[in-house]
């Protein structure tokens, strides 16, 4: 249970004053919420960092003010001066002084009433704001404070600026954000008292009034020690969760699963080709873990195109010859399709009885399903994670592929070990993004891990030229010889961050226009498409009765039609490295050269064409990730991004590896010495990892 002092904090926003259902949109726009959370709750607020002050200490007479600065002062209200009737562009002017000057406040499309309750003649007042010079008199325009003396403490002298949207204020945000800072509750310190001196680290809530309330601008600053305390507590969080699964794991033996290999005799001999070495590798390496009597984790890291999924196939097929069944999990529907699609005729070679199962089988075909399962008249089962809801019952599940891993959580990866029976399940994960080891730390622990480092035989090289979108219509040409000569075609147009259904419309638009050149040959894929739609589109494009297939993203991972051989990507600029990488990947399958097409809109930027550039120069799926991650930082180039969901809230610091070494070290020590979290510091770290909403990981200790 979450301690009871955390619970303010998990409570809606709109517990707060002055936060009703209008402002509860507004921040949960502005606020980066955690996957899941639909509305902002008080600590989602927390973690808004503000990424600057505005310093208002400056306190000079009116005569010693500096023109172009922000002041604040202490002014007496003289009189008001409306603008002359009809004329409404003219400001209103209040008119102020001081025992050394004259200064004017300055309101355009003034509401009146306003101004004349706040600044009613003959009174003091507190204003704050930039100070300018108009001709010979000194001026403020649309002050950031006015407040009486008595309310002098509601002016903050070091205003944190925080990100905002569209109708959204800083000084209502910042009012917010004040009030949840004061819902904080004192909570015991997890950290070691003697180590957190050392390092300069202020307690937890210290440090949250330290950024929240600044009285020194570089407490702000992401280098400060107060940033680098939260970023530490939210790594350690992490780290511990982490730990905790894989002690999980590692306490309850394995299932030790070996296969006698006569299927997999029968899937080699029906493939066209041999494995590449590195295949043979891979599957030396999960074949031993399968038979060890633990519980395997390993993920198989291959650029796209190295052959990872028939690595699964054959793997699923060890758990098959053990008498066992098998699952593979793909991130979306079109995926699991695909899979499912490429798998079948080896599968049926081999005899081996495939079934699918996404959101979308509904009904008589789920029940078919489901009962085939159950009776163990499905060997594999493909799908997304409706593989894994609470009433797919497998009759002997031994072993699980996940692909494209990074996309699931702890939480999903511990909804599918409770499909495994007492032993658990084996578990492979894939993923074509070459993972840096410092983010396979942050993300997995340390799994031990596979490589396809070879690409299969008769790859060829894939010609990539950066093409201006003013150069659009000889592009088109290119394709229609292209097409002639038997090619098919991507065009790929961009992901409009905040808008899908621009997104679409843009690719809608961009069909529209090349049928007016290739005719019916135009097919249309996004994401908004119904299933059953998206197949016809996809099955006709792999049979070669599209020639030209326009896309959102939503062909980014895993689609395998070799024919394709020439990859259009409209608003390249728009996309990271690791995303051009993976989309580049569909081409180069098959025996024609192929291409791909960057279409780039200026003016690019000295970074936007160093992007570019690199895409055209290598095909090193790692050294474009490198690349990606140096230029972004670690969630972005997992793919967590994607859903607008940052990877960590506020770990991206400077010296975040050093931070992330530091963390998991102590993680580690922490549950050498105290695996349950009984004691008195496990007890706090308990509520560190509820307040970084790590706590599926406490609920391990209650199934254990
Ligand atoms: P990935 O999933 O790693 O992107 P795939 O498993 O989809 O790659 O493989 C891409 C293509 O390469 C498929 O058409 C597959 O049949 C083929 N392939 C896989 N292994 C080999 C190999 N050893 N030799 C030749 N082709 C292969
Ligand atoms: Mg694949």
């Amino acid at each position: 249970m979450r301690p009871p002092s955390l619970n303010p904090l998990f409570a809606s926003a709109e517990a707060l004053t002055g936060i009703g259902p209008r402002l509860l949109v507004l921040l949960k726009k502005a606020l980066a919420l955690p996957p899941g959370v639909t509305a902002p709750r008080v600590l989602d607020l927390l973690w808004h960092l503000p990424n600057g002050v505005i310093d208002r200490r400056a306190e000079p007479s009116v005569a010693d003010a500096v023109p172009g600065t922000i002041a604040t002062l202490r002014v007496r209200v003289l009189k008001h001066r409306g603008p002359p009737r009809g004329n409404t562009k003219a400001p209103y002017k209040v008119a102020c002084e001081d025992e050394t000057g004259r200064l004017d406040l300055v309101f355009f499309h003034a509401e009146r009433r306003f101004i004349e309750s706040q600044l009613p003649e003959g009174e003091l007042r507190y204003v704050s704001g930039r100070v300018e010079r108009y001709g010979d008199t000194l001026q403020m325009s649309h002050p950031d404070y006015i407040v009486p003396p008595e309310r002098r403490a509601d002016l903050p002298l070091l205003e944190p600026v925080y990100g905002l949207t569209a109708g959204l204020s800083g000084k209502i945000l910042g009012k917010a954000i004040r009030q949840a800072v004061q819902n904080v509750a004192d909570m015991p310190e997890w950290q070691e008292t003697g180590w957190r001196e050392a390092r300069g680290f202020p307690p937890i809530r210290e440090a949250l009034e330290r950024l929240h309330r600044p009285t020194d601008a570089a407490d702000v600053s992401p280098t400060s020690v107060v940033r680098q305390r939260l970023a530490y507590d939210e790594l350690l969080a992490g780290q511990l969760a982490l730990g905790i699964v894989r002690q999980g794991d590692r306490q309850r033996p394995g299932r030790s699963t070996i296969g006698d290999g006569r299927i997999r005799a029968r899937l080699l001999g029906a493939l066209p080709f041999s494995l590449t070495g590195s295949q043979r590798t891979a599957l030396t390496e999960i074949e031993a873990d399968m038979a060890a009597p633990t519980r395997m984790q390993r993920l198989l890291q291959g650029d796209v195109g190295s052959g990872k999924t028939l690595v699964a196939l054959l793997s699923m097929a060890i758990a098959v010859e053990a008498g066992g069944q098998a699952a593979l999990m793909a991130p979306t529907e079109v995926l699991a399709r695909q899979h499912a699609e490429t798998i079948a005729p080896l599968a049926e070679a081999a005899g081996l009885r495939i079934g699918l199962l996404t959101g979308r089988e509904k009904g008589r075909t789920r029940a078919a399903v489901l009962e085939r399962l159950a009776t163990g008249e499905i060997d594999i089962l493909v799908g997304t994670h409706a593989l894994f809801q609470p009433d797919v019952v497998y009759r002997d599940l031994a072993f699980v592929v996940i692909d494209e891993q990074h996309r699931f959580g702890v939480h999903q990866r511990m909804a599918l070990q409770g499909k495994g029976g007492a032993l658990g399940v084996n578990v492979l994960a894939m993923t074509a993004t070459p993972i840096p080891r410092t983010l396979l730390m942050t993300h997995y622990g340390d799994l031990d891990v596979s490589r396809l480092t070879e690409k299969p035989a008769g790859r060829k090289p894939i010609t990539t030229t950066l093409v201006s979108t003013d150069r659009l219509e000889e592009v088109i040409d290119g394709l229609k010889r292209a097409i002639g000569q038997g090619a098919q075609v991507y065009w790929v147009c961009p992901l409009i961050e905040t808008n899908a259904t621009s997104e679409m419309a843009a690719a809608e638009e961009r069909a529209a226009h090349l049928a007016q050149t290739f005719g019916d040959q135009v097919g249309l894929i996004h994401g908004a498409m119904a299933g059953p739609a998206k197949d016809k589109v996809m099955e006709a494009f792999s049979a070669d009765r599209l020639k030209v297939l326009v896309a959102t993203t939503v062909i980014e991972v895993g689609v395998n039609v070799p024919n394709a051989s020439i990859m259009v990507i409209e608003h390249a600029e728009r996309f990271g490295l690791a995303q051009l990488h993976q989309l580049r990947g569909r081409v180069g399958r098959g025996s024609r050269q192929s291409y791909c097409v960057l279409l780039w809109k200026g003016p690019l930027g000295n970074a936007a064409t160093a992007r570019l550039e690199m895409m055209r120069d290598t095909e090193d799926g790692f050294l474009i990730a490198e690349k990606d991650l140096e230029l972004r930082g670690g969630g972005e180039v997992l793919g967590s991004r994607q859903s607008g969901a940052p990877e960590f809230r506020i770990a991206e610091v400077p010296g975040f590896e050093e931070l992330l070494t530091a963390a998991r070290a102590d993680a580690q020590m922490i549950l050498n010495a105290d695996p349950t979290l009984s004691s008195p510091r496990g007890m706090a770290l308990r509520t560190l990892l509820y307040l970084f909403e790590q706590d599926e990981a406490v609920r391990l200790f209650r199934a254990a």
